[in-house]
């Protein structure tokens, strides 16, 4: 059967012998600092940040060098709802998630874009953001030209 295998191919070559990449994914946050703000949520991106080792050698103090691995390339996300826009007179809309926005009013939506639009349009006006990535206690938190958004994990019923 090995005369079939293509020239420099031998039984023990890899394609024909997978390596076992099964492992227990290790995730990672790509960034925990900045969400990504899309679709009407804050959304947290991490990856796998496993290895499969497929050749290593001893590096001069004996320590193990790998020279040849298979990154795992498996991603996962996470994401905060709408919470609440807040007015600069300190008035309080409670905001529905996006997939039950309809009750929501033009001039509210319109409100929470213009405040979502200042994170990704670079301006004069900036907004601030404020950051905490915990995936039950966490918040995004976005204040611009005096009104605040606040995503927030969603609480089950
Ligand atoms: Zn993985």
């Amino acid at each position: 059967m090995s005369s079939n295998l293509p020239p420099g191919v031998t039984v023990g070559h890899p394609h024909l012998n997978p390596p076992d990449t099964s492992h227990e994914h290790e995730w990672e946050a790509d960034s925990t600092d900045y969400p990504i703000i899309e679709d009407g949520a804050a959304i947290f991106i991490e990856h796998c940040r496993h290895e499969t080792v497929l050749n290593s050698e001893r590096g001069y103090r004996g320590e193990r060098v790998v020279t040849d691995s298979i990154p795992c390339e498996e991603t996962r996300s996470y994401r905060f709802e709408y919470d609440y826009l807040e007015d600069p007179e300190g008035n309080r809309i409670n905001l529905p998630p996006i997939h039950d926005w309809s009750d929501v009013s033009a001039e509210t939506e319109d409100k929470v874009l213009t405040v979502e639009r200042s994170t990704w349009e670079s301006n004069d006006e900036n907004p601030d953001v404020y950051v905490d990535p915990d995936q039950d206690t966490g918040e995004v938190v976005i204040e611009h030209n005096g009104f605040t958004l606040r995503y927030a994990p969603q609480q089950e019923d």
